[in-house]
Parts: C-alpha cells; sequence; structure tokens
C-alpha cells in the first residue's frame, strides 16, 4: 500500500475515531441533562413552575410560569378547581379526574394516552393546582436525531476526509516521485546532467531536492573529472610509451654498435624516467584527491622548515637568477612536511623555469590575517589573465613544448590540493611580460 493511501486512511480513522468520541460525549450529556422517560420529564416540568409561583397584591404572577415546554403542557387551577391557565390542546380534556397531588397518573384524551400530573402550591390563604400532562409514547428525539443525523452524515465526512488526505498527500508526495523519476532516468541514461530543480512544493521538498541536485552537480563535476584525468593520463603517457617502442625498433631492425645502443637505452631510460615521474605524480594527486593516503599534520616553526627547504632547493637550471628570502620567523601552523616541501619545490620549480634569463626569484613568507602566506615571486614571462584559472587543472600547460624538460602540468593542481588538505588555498597575481606571484596561504596557530 502506497504512503499516500496509508496516510490518508490513518487521517480517516483518527476522524472517525474522535467523532464516536464526541458522539458518546453528547448522548451521555444528553442523558444526564434530560431525561428520556416522559413521565420523569412531567414531573420536573410542573416541579420547576411550581417553584416559580408567586402571589402578589392580589393577583398570581405569569411571567415566569410556562404553559408548555418540548411535548408536556400545563394547566394553572385556582384552589377550588377553576381554571386560571392553560395550554391544552383542544383534544386534551381532563377537567373530568379529580386532582390528586404528586402522583403520576395515566389518562386517555382524544384516544391517545397521556401522563398527568397534579401539584398543589400551598400559599397559606390562596392556593394554586398545577396540571400537567404528556403523551405517554412522547419521546425526546435527541438520541434519535443524533444517531441519525451521524449515520447519514458521517460517511460523506468520512468519504470527503478520506479524498481530501489523499489529495494533499498526493501533493505532498509529487515532488518525491520528481525525485524518483530524476533518478531513474539518471541510472538509466549513465546521464548525470539531469536535475529534479523543484519550484513548487512543500519547503522540506524543496530543501531535499536541492540537497539531491547538488549532490548530482557534484557527482557530474567528479566523474567529469575521472573522465578527463583518465583521458589525459593515457595520453600523456603514450609519447614516452611511443618513443621507447620506436627506440626499440630502430635498435633492432640491422646491427648497431656499442656507442649507437648505448644511446638507444639512453633515450628509453630517459622516457622511462618521465613515465614514473609521471605516475608518481599523478598517484600522489590521485591520492590527495581521494584521501586514500594519510598524511598527518603536525604542530610546528613553519618558517624554520621553509628556510630550510629553501635553502636545501636546487633548480634544474639557475640560468643566472639570483635568489633571495624573506623570512618572517617564529611562525607555526600544523602541516605535513613533505607535502609542504612538495608545494614549495614545485612553486620555486615553476619561478625558475618560467623566469626570466638573469632575472630573480623571491621567496617569502608572512603572517597574515591569522594565516601564514608563503609567497614565490618571479619576474618572468607571466601569465595571461584567460590562463590564470586554467593553470590549476590537471596536465594544462600554456606552452607544451616546454614538457620537454620533465614538466607534466600537474605542479600546480598538486599545489592546489595541498593547500586543500591544510584547509587553506593557492592564488595567483600575474602580468604577461611581467612575472608571476604565487601564494599559497594555509590557517597559522597564534603563539
Ligand atoms: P608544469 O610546470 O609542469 O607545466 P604546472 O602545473 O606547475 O605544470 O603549471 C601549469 C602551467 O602553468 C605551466 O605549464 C605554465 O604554463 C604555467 N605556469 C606555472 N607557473 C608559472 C610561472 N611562475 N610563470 C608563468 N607561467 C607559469
Amino acid at each position: 500500500m502506497s504512503a499516500k493511501v496509508r496516510l490518508a486512511l490513518w487521517v480517516t480513522f483518527m476522524v472517525l475515531l474522535v467523532s464516536v468520541m464526541v458522539l458518546v460525549f453528547v448522548l451521555v450529556i444528553n442523558r444526564h441533562s434530560l431525561p428520556e422517560d416522559p413521565a420523569e420529564y412531567l414531573v420536573d416540568f410542573v416541579t420547576d413552575n411550581a417553584n416559580e409561583v408567586e402571589f402578589d397584591r392580589g393577583r398570581f404572577e405569569w411571567d415566569d410560569l410556562s404553559l408548555y415546554r418540548r411535548g408536556a403542557y400545563c394547566a394553572y387551577y385556582d384552589a377550588d378547581g377553576n381554571l386560571l391557565r392553560a395550554a391544552f390542546k383542544e383534544d386534551m380534556d381532563f377537567s373530568d379526574i379529580p386532582f390528586k397531588a404528586n402522583v403520576i397518573r395515566t389518562a386517555e384524551s382524544g384516544g391517545r394516552e397521556f401522563y398527568i400530573y397534579d401539584h398543589y402550591v400551598d400559599m397559606d390563604m390562596y392556593g394554586m393546582w398545577i396540571r400537567g400532562a404528556i403523551l405517554t409514547d412522547s419521546h425526546f428525539g435527541i438520541t434519535d436525531v443524533i444517531l441519525r443525523l451521524t449515520v447519514m452524515i458521517l460517511p460523506i465526512i468520512l468519504i470527503v476526509t478520506f479524498l481530501g488526505a489523499l489529495w494533499i498527500s498526493s501533493i505532498t508526495f509529487r515532488p518525491i516521485e520528481k525525485i524518483v523519476d530524476t533518478a531513474n532516468s539518471i541510472s538509466d541514461a549513465d546521464d548525470l546532467s539531469g536535475r529534479i530543480a523543484l519550484k513548487r512544493g512543500p519547503k522540506e521538498m524543496k530543501q531535499l531536492a536541492g540537497a539531491f541536485d547538488r549532490m548530482f552537480e557534484r557527482l557530474e563535476k567528479l566523474f567529469d573529472a575521472e573522465r578527463q584525468f583518465t583521458s589525459d593520463a593515457s595520453h600523456e603517457l603514450r609519447t614516452p610509451t611511443a618513443v621507447i617502442l620506436a627506440e626499440c625498433d630502430h635498435a633492432k631492425r640491422k646491427d648497431r654498435t656499442l656507442k649507437e645502443y648505448r644511446e638507444s637505452i639512453g633515450h628509453i631510460e630517459e622516457q622511462g624516467h618521465r613515465m614514473s615521474a609521471l605516475i608518481d605524480e599523478l598517484l600522489g594527486i590521485t591520492r590527495l584527491q581521494q584521501g586514500t593516503e594519510k598524511y598527518p599534520l603536525s604542530k610546528g616553526d613553519l618558517s624554520e622548515f621553509v628556510s630550510v627547504t629553501a635553502e636545501g632547493f636546487v633548480p634544474q637550471d639557475d640560468r643566472g637568477i639570483s635568489f633571495e628570502t624573506d623570512i618572517e620567523s617564529g611562525i607555526c601552523c600544523s602541516f605535513n612536511a613533505s607535502l609542504i616541501s612538495r608545494a614549495v619545490y614545485n612553486l620555486l620549480q615553476n619561478a625558475y623555469k618560467y623566469g626570466k634569463e638573469g632575472g630573480s626569484v623571491r621567496l617569502s613568507l608572512k603572517r597574515e590575517d591569522g594565516m601564514a602566506a608563503l609567497s614565490v615571486e618571479d619576474d618572468g614571462i607571466g601569465i595571461s589573465p584567460e590562463d590564470q584559472e586554467k593553470i590549476w587543472q590537471r596536465f594544462w600547460q600554456a606552452d607544451p613544448s616546454r614538457s620537454e624538460g620533465g614538466s607534466s602540468g600537474l605542479g600546480l593542481a598538486m599545489v592546489r590540493e595541498i593547500a586543500a588538505l591544510h584547509g587553506g588555498d593557492v592564488s595567483v597575481k600575474s602580468a604577461p611580460g611581467e612575472g608571476s606571484t604565487f601564494t599559497l596561504r594555509i590557517p597559522a596557530i597564534s603563539s
């Protein structure tokens, strides 16, 4: 049974329960406040009137006396039995029945049977007889009416309640059907671009649909990135593999001198190293992103660590570039030493690689707004504004011809992952032809 029907049934059942409880309550109250027995009711009516009788300045006060109340009739007589006032109908004639105080009797009149009840009000000098009459088969009908109405109306109320609850629950559950449809279409078509995009509906459903949409978006980005990564990686490995195969083929084709063989093996070794470095970088970055490897952060003096790392840095080719450092002392952070040294190394390597011959590279570390800001500045070729977004992508290179020198386009992607793992970020300021400044920021510990 669907949740909608279940909900509608539950609401209907609750309405039925409440209706039955109200009915029982009304019937019990009714039973206590209004006697069901006509004789009893008649006695009450006559007694009530008797209590209201007043005689003032030679006259009876009639204002508070009733002649009729819900099926019961009253007549008033003086002490001698002369009729003063009556509300008896024409077919009600009890004149030949003598008065008898406080006794319920039955009497026939007009072919019908009545209860009659007499009461004498004695006021010393004056007296008054009150005679009440009521049909013996009178029933006050309240219980009957309530029950009859209930039998007629309750089914209608229950049907309306059930349909209403079903309608409201289907409106409420409609977004869930949309979510299910979208999820199904995504899994059937293997296409993560679908979105629920719920415009109308209850607030909670909109939140749920929003959460699903954000999840789909993130999944789509992840899958796209993975697809891109696999295709880029296979593309990057294809070149060295092709070189190795060509070199082997060339060496096998005819007899070579020992020197020629050595040269071929040298080329193969070079490509092998390139592939190995590429695989290392790929693995490193994938582990960082997927969190498969633990990189524990430990508190330490970052200033000291960066000074030592900078001292140990040896550029692949310095091209007459001068190197200076400006490190503020005593900046403490939680960091992973091997990752930070890798980031510093990547940034310095790039500064030399893309720096101008005879130029300068500057490494600085400062405390800025509770963060440790490590900057590497060069005065080299710079990066165009449109490329500044792309440099963080894996394998992206402004000038792939430079990849001969061991560049793979993974260095900055790695730096970005390292920054994220430390709860920080990395940014670039650059102008083509003027140079670039890369700044890595990670949270500092207040000393
Ligand atoms: P790689 O240096 O191995 O190519 P990176 O991820 O380190 O890969 O850098 C990506 C690209 O960003 C480089 O190919 C280069 O075009 C550009 N780049 C990085 N650092 C600098 C820099 N200091 N100056 C100019 N361009 C740079």
